[in-house]
């Protein structure tokens, strides 16, 4: 078997016909583990049980048993809490950290036969857009080796480009599924605000962390989010509301309309515009309308975000006083501790006015806009990123510069919007993704417009040379 061919559907169809065992599964992936991620830095840790889990999940199959991931090798993100191994949230704060209870998500890819492999790389904390604030070695790019991979959560878009596990987790609080999608060729996806558990994910931002999948393609995606979603007892944000099989209905004869907002191509990369407006044309060919819109509130969104977002980044991280987990706070990186200043300062008493209040009410405003404009139209579609993915070392001296990479994402965030980026063509040779941003709780449109630019580009079967 060849790994690099495998997508969860072609996996499981291997399993099924007894064509490989999921040991010889994950076997495979190990050995490409062992020899790449000592370049890449995909995973802080590799699950020294993985095997037994796939024996555990060969032997249920003996018996006959059915369940939607039996056998499969995937990875959460390492701030997704899995009792059987440490979580670092990539911060040697947490470096000796091996929680007491599971994740919401990873329980239920447990429960759904799914093997877990490893932990991935991310910012530190989620604090990042590039993979470069980590304490585990900077994830390199599958198809550059000398550039970042977007973040987050880079070492789970990482894994999957370089076909090191078949599907990673991601938390998006601000961008983090869809950058490294956009930078690594694959979909990544942020699931509505409240439709995914939050329980047992080291917490980032509570009023935007979206847990959601990184995968090969749109229909393994669809597949991996009707398992992690779902109304959870131990997380009062998640709603409860059927969870759609997404993936038994990407096919549709639906005609959509789809809003360009006028904010999110100002100042756009005449190349990245090209691309973008051929994947428009693609949908236009296939009978969708396409309307232009204005959202006058995008422009400002990435300082609303830095003020409300940065002041629960501070709030959070205050539970890592050195006495309860890990290491004492002088283990915080650079980029973690300016957004702890920020955040405090943005919404102390005397500045909260100005600054955290503010934002607020911006960020009403904005949710508003969204609605409004939703009203007339199926979903937005746009770019992903403002740049292709930069060198590594490019832009890590110069935060504003890296701040500059969350523009298009934050506002979907901010929000609680579902979206998605999905590959499209590469804009010098470089991997680049279209956004997708539909209604609330309708990822079931989201996923049947990103299946139709799939089935348009098919980017999926172009993979990486690995160095
Ligand atoms: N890039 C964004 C930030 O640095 C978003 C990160 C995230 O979604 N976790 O805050």
């Amino acid at each position: 078997m060849d790994v690099t061919e495998l997508t969860l559907k072609s996996a499981q169809t291997g399993l099924e016909q007894n064509r490989f065992t999921s040991v010889e599964l994950t076997q495979s992936y190990l050995e490409r583990i062992k020899k790449y991620n000592p370049k890449y830095h995909a995973f802080v840790t590799v699950n020294p049980q993985a095997l037994v889990e796939a024996k555990a999940a060969d032997q249920l199959r003996a018996k006959g048993k059915k369940l939607p991931l039996l056998g499969i090798p995937l990875a959460p993100k390492d701030n997704f809490l899995y009792s059987k191994m440490r979580s670092t949230a990539a911060s040697k704060l947490l470096d000796n950290y091996i929680p007491q209870y599971d994740s919401t998500v990873v329980s239920k890819l447990k429960a759904a036969g799914a093997v877990v492999i490893g932990k991935t790389n991310l910012d530190f904390w989620g604090h990042g857009s590039s993979g470069e604030h980590t304490d585990y070695g900077i994830p390199h790019n599958p198809y550059a080796f000398d550039r970042v991979t977007g973040g987050s959560s880079s070492g789970s878009g990482t894994a999957v480009a370089a076909d090191l596990c078949l599907m990673g987790t991601g938390s998006d609080t601000g961008g983090s599924n869809r950058q490294p999608g956009s930078y690594c060729n694959v979909v990544g996806v942020k699931p509505t605000y409240g439709r995914v558990s939050r329980y047992g994910v080291i917490a980032m931002a509570s009023s935007t962390d979206s847990m959601g999948p990184l995968t090969k393609t749109v229909e393994d995606a669809a597949k991996f989010l009707s398992v992690m979603a779902g109304h959870d007892l131990l997380d009062a944000t998640t709603v409860k509301l059927p969870v759609p099989h997404y993936h038994l209905n990407l096919e549709t004869e639906r005609k959509f309309t789809l809003g360009l907002i006028a904010e999110y191509f100002e100042g756009l990369d005449k190349k990245y515009l090209k691309v973008i407006e051929a994947a428009v044309k693609k949908l236009e060919d296939r009978g969708h309308q396409v309307k232009r819109l204005s959202i006058p509130a995008v422009k400002y969104a990435y300082p609303m975000y830095c003020l409300t977002v940065f002041a629960e980044i501070a709030s959070n991280l205050s539970r890592f006083d050195g006495i309860r987990y890990g290491y004492d706070r002088d283990a915080f990186g650079e980029e973690t501790k300016r957004r702890i200043m920020i955040g405090t300062h943005s919404a102390s008493s005397g500045y909260a006015d100005k600054y955290y209040n503010q934002a607020m009410a911006g960020r009403k405003m904005l949710t508003y806009q969204f609605k409004q404009a939703l009203e007339t139209v199926d979903a937005f579609i746009g770019p992903v990123f403002p740049f292709p993915p930069f060198k590594i070392g490019e832009r890590e001296t110069d935060p504003l510069k890296m701040y500059l990479s969350d523009v298009l994402t934050v506002p979907a965030n901010l929000t609680g919007n579902p979206a998605v980026s999905v590959p499209i063509e590469f804009v010098n040779g470089l991997p680049n993704g279209l956004q997708i941003i539909c209604k609330h709780f309708d990822e079931q449109t989201m996923f049947q417009i990103a299946h139709q630019v799939e089935e348009d580009y098919q980017m999926y079967k172009l993979r990486p040379k690995l160095v």
